[in-house]
């Protein structure tokens, strides 16, 4: 039994690569120096493999940025605007990837977008009609050659040339038919270089075949890998696939002269009956991916040896590997030193997985496996019940009927009673909820972290800044206003460190997209909340004004989105215990004087699965649920609001109508307000707030300019139903863009108002 990593992370155990390269871009270290970096960590990288005898150790899986903008430059796909600054060719890297404003010009950056169905983001490549592809670096070479002087013989990980079209975009009047010869002829090079350094092994990621495909797509595949194929000369190519299965075109892949193939059998619910039902030709290698790269929980050994015994059936030549790059999961658990030896057991990080890999290959080859140390030790903390269950939250979920997730009376009819009790103006103004956290609020929740100032003084501090925020938003003339979210670090971090079931790390960074890394919760038992969250800060804001003060708290699908899930319950289990703990801080809320909540479900478009096939049965039948659920206790007069980011939601655009709220803000301004028509097509009830302006900018929007989008949301949405707002929460600006810019919006709001 061999084994097989896709790819490592590469931020650095300490996230090196990150604060070196924010160091770059400050000017603080040179090219060189940064250059330096990324050498030391490639090599305990490849070396920390090595260590755990992994036969086929990634190389090439590092990169400054992002792999698919390495793709691009690598192809010579770098868009004119980038070319035409003529900058040295790192700092033309970086401009693509996060834009470049400076002596040589002005251009904003490449088009980002989430990598398939995880949290990290790629950089969408360009081509336009002048590009020409062709191979103009040599980064896998040097990369191979690194790791090579080192004594390691890496297998060069490239993105496929499949996925590589799938995820770009043709900028221009050409098409694909116009660059695809270009593009076999690039990739061909590629694998003439790679023959001629003597690799042996050449890793093509091919995450793209596990998505819906047509028989269009299915013809470029093949088309472009018979091509691609006839010059690996003596090297051999393994086709990887991760996060799902090929179902669409297994049979076709199997049939291509691939040396190897990579399969999922984590994400991929249908590899095993694929392999079972279409076999597996006896002069490849199948790489099986077996050990979970995007989760952090141990590999249970006699589940995957299973696995193995059952393929060895019919396949002769198995590889073991992760089921992804694991990019995707913290470095090790080394890291975290608070928390105890009983929890960290049950967690496998990168390098955790590593000795995994290294541990199923020695109890693979032995004679008895299951008498082999390792393995009992294994068997037993699976046998072993894992934590203390909380009964009364099972039975709760357990004992829900239909009806719980229906909020009585039906839209209509609170609308109407809403509209009497509340008293809003047409057009209400209002905020997504965070004001910004300025030096001084991140200072107060570091000190009381710290130890530096106690409970007291940090409720103190807090309840300034909730005054301070009332007032003035009071100032600006908002309709509807918020208590400013100045004692949460994030959305997610705060009610998990509230609820009890959820686990939290130190060090446990994993990269979100280019130097920026997210540390999520781990989920670990059963979810309950024993005491209010949000209600004595919500209740004091509210004190503070007679205009209608909005309960904040973040939705059951978001909070399961951006945490680590536990495996042994399923998702809709642990969302539905996550959604009664919400309901109950919301019925607290209410019986406390609070007449708006809003429930953000920022992430809900975020773990759609990647076939739509599969998008309702498993997920959106329990995710919107699981919101109904939240809600669905509240009196008519409650007002319950939704907040989502990220625009594109044409596609399930009815699902969030059937969520039920009262309101949604919608992020929208910088899709061009697109969302407007979708809502005006399908007849949307629910009440509406398309942002009017992008947060993510420090740019005024003024009033004229907010007045023009709300004109055209009122061509598209009756006035009656229309919110307005800007598109997201307002924590990464500063205080006086944000003090203009709701300035300018609730103006253009009452102009608005007049003309009507
Ligand atoms: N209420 C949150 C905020 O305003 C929403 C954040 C988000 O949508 N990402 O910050
Ligand atoms: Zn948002």
């Amino acid at each position: 039994m061999r084994t097989s990593v896709i790819g490592y992370p590469r931020v650095g155990n300490s996230r090196e690569l990150k604060f070196a390269t924010e160091k770059y871009f400050e000017g603080v270290l040179s090219a060189a120096q940064l250059q330096e970096t990324a050498t030391l960590l490639r090599n305990a990288h490849w070396q920390a493999q090595f260590e755990n005898g992994i036969d086929f150790i990634p190389s090439n899986d590092f990169s400054f940025y992002d792999n698919m903008l390495d793709t691009a430059v690598l192809l010579n796909v770098v868009p004119k605007r980038y070319r035409d600054l003529r900058l040295e060719p790192l700092t033309e890297y970086f401009a693509m990837a996060r834009g470049y404003q400076g002596v040589n010009g002005d251009v904003k950056a490449l088009a980002m977008k989430k990598w398939f169905n995880t949290n990290y983001h790629y950089i969408v490549p360009e081509i336009e009609d002048d590009t020409e592809i062709t191979l103009a670096g040599t980064k896998p070479f040097d990369e191979f050659l690194e790791a090579k002087n080192l004594g390691i013989v890496t297998k060069p990980v490239m993105i496929g040339a499949f996925s590589f079209i799938k995820l770009t975009k043709f900028t221009g009047r050409k098409t694909l038919a116009d660059f695809i010869t270009d593009i076999i002829e690039a990739y061909s090079k590629i694998l003439i270089k790679f023959n001629d350094l003597g690799v042996e092994w050449i890793q093509f990621d091919e995450p793209a075949l596990v998505m819906d495909l047509t028989a269009d797509d299915i013809a470029l595949l093949i088309r472009v890998y018979s091509e691609i194929l006839l010059a690996k000369g003596g090297s051999k190519v393994l086709l990887q696939t991760y996060f799902g299965d090929i179902r669409d075109c297994y049979q076709e892949v199997i049939a291509l002269p691939f040396d190897g193939i990579g399969l999922d059998f984590i994400e991929g619910k249908k590899t095993l009956e694929l392999v079972q039902r279409f076999g597996f030709p006896a002069d490849k290698t199948l790489f099986a991916g077996l050990v979970n790269g995007k989760n952090i929980w141990r590999n249970h050994y006699e589940h995957t040896l299973h696995i193995l015994a059952e393929l060895g059936k019919s396949v002769p030549d198995i590889v073991l590997g992760t089921s992804c790059s694991l990019l995707h999961v913290p470095y090790t658990l080394k890291n975290e030193s608070s928390l105890s030896d009983e929890y960290k057991k049950y967690f496998s990080f990168a390098e955790e997985k590593l000795t995994e890999l290294a541990e199923l290959k020695r109890i693979s080859s032995s004679e008895v496996p299951v008498k082999v140390s390792e393995y009992i030790e294994n068997s037993r903390l699976f046998q072993a019940s894992r934590f203390c269950p909380n009964a009364s939250v099972q039975s709760a979920v357990s004992s829900l009927s239909p009806d719980d997730f229906i909020r009585q009376p039906a839209f209509n009819e609170r609308e109407k009673i809403q509209q009497a009790m509340l008293d809003l103006p047409l057009l209400p103004t209002t905020t997504i909820g965070s004001f910004p956290q300025t030096a001084e609020v991140k200072a107060n929740r570091a000190n009381f972290k710290n130890g530096k100032i106690n409970l007291t003084q940090y409720i103190k501090f807090n309840k300034e800044k909730i005054a301070e925020c009332v007032a003035l938003q009071e100032k600006i003339g908002l309709d509807v206003l918020v208590h400013g979210e100045f004692e949460r670090n994030d959305m997610v971090e705060y009610f998990g460190e509230c609820l009890a079931g959820f686990l939290f790390t130190e060090k446990a960074w994993v990269q979100s997209y280019g130097t920026r890394c997210v540390k999520p919760p781990i989920i670990w038992g059963d979810i309950s909340r024993s005491q209010p969250m949000t209600v004595d800060y919500s209740v004091y804001a509210q004190s503070l004004t007679t205009k209608h003060m909005k309960g904040m708290l973040t939705g059951p699908v978001t909070i399961l989105n951006w945490s680590f899930p536990r495996e042994d319950i399923s998702l809709q289990d642990c969302a539905f215990q996550i959604a009664l703990a919400l309901r109950d801080e919301v019925l607290d809320l209410e019986a406390n004087g609070i007449k708006i909540i809003q429930i953000d479900e920022a992430a809900l478009r975020e773990k759609l699965p990647l076939r739509k096939s599969d998008w309702h049965r498993e997920y959106l039948d329990w995710a919107i649920p699981a919101f109904r659920l939240v809600h669905s206790g509240v009196k008519a007069q409650t007002q319950i609001h939704t907040h989502m980011c990220y625009s594109e939601f044409s596609d399930i655009i009815r699902d969030i109508d059937n969520m039920d709220a009262d309101v949604i803000t919608f992020e929208a301004s910088r899709s061009d307000l697109a969302i407007i028509d979708v809502l005006n097509q399908c007849a949307f009830k629910t009440k509406v707030g398309p942002g009017v302006y992008d947060i993510h900018s420090p740019r005024i929007p003024s009033t004229e300019e907010i007045k023009a989008a709300l004109s055209r949301m009122l061509e598209k949405i009756p006035q009656e139903n229309l919110w307005v707002n800007p598109d997201c929460g307002l924590k990464t600006r500063g205080n006086a863009e944000t003090v203009a810019s709701l300035n300018n919006l609730v103006a253009a709001a009452q102009e608005i108002r007049r003309s009507l």
